[in-house]
């Protein structure tokens, strides 16, 4: 049985990610609204708002991603909508802790990269693609720690998908490596710290080849 089990929002699972140097792109919390007032007057690209509360798991399903915000009315309106949202759910309002401001990313694909600690494996990866092709295709690959960088590189080409990544009939290639040491990051920071039950990373997104790999949702469970 576990016990004392935790799930660390966004915002809690971000700072574990940045103590072991996994890329994620910019972002900020905001415990009211003037304060996302005040982070987004400073904003210099499209932003993303979400709620954050230890009782939202799955923030979208709460209405509580708010996408493509390019002015400070789309922030003002972003934060009133994700509030209403969030207590028609039934969400009280002093379990709401705020929201997390962040840099809207484009991607060639999201990828979701999932850790989880099995009592007879160890540490166990899966990869699969993002967003509705996970829960249509089932298309996910699982390896089992340790894994080298060609492991890796070869869990990603067992999915149907990976043509997406590779620059399928003419698209953009994705940076492919970057996400190879993305999820290497990701394992050493499993075996190497016991707290850590699951990570779910979905999405990251992987950007053109030769730009990077960015982790823009996590959900980690302690216990
Ligand atoms: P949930 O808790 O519902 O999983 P996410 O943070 O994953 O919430 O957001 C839902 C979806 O919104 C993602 O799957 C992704 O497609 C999109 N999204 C979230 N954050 C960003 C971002 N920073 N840039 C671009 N798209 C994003
Ligand atoms: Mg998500």
């Amino acid at each position: 049985m576990k016990t004392n089990s935790e799930v660390l929002t966004e915002v809690e699972s971000r700072k574990l990610l940045t103590e072991w140097d996994v890329p994620q792109n910019s972002h900020g919390f905001a415990a009211t609204k003037e304060e996302a007032l005040v982070m987004a007057e400073k904003m210099i690209t499209t932003l993303v708002m979400k709620v954050v509360s230890s009782k939202i798991v799955h923030k979208s399903d709460f209405g509580g991603v708010k996408l493509g915000l390019k002015n400070v009315d789309d922030v003002a309106n972003a934060y009133d909508e994700i509030m209403q949202s969030a207590l028609s759910h039934q969400v009280r309002e002093q379990d709401i802790e705020g929201v997390i401001l962040q840099e809207m990313v484009e991607a060639v694909q999201e990828i979701l990269v999932g850790v989880k600690r099995d009592p007879v494996f160890g540490v166990t990866i899966v990869v699969g693609l993002g967003g509705v092709w996970v829960e249509l295709m089932k298309d996910i690959s699982l390896g089992i720690s340790p894994l080298k960088e060609k492991d890796i590189l070869h869990m990603l080409q067992k999915l149907k998908g990976y043509p997406l990544l590779n620059g399928y009939r003419g698209q953009a290639k994705g940076d492919i490596n970057a996400l190879v040491q993305l999820i290497k990051k990701v394992e050493t920071m499993a075996l190497h710290n016991q707290h850590i039950a699951e990570m779910d990373l979905n999405p990251v997104m992987v950007k053109r080849e030769g730009e990077g790999c960015l982790v823009v949702d996590a959900r980690i469970v302690t216990g």
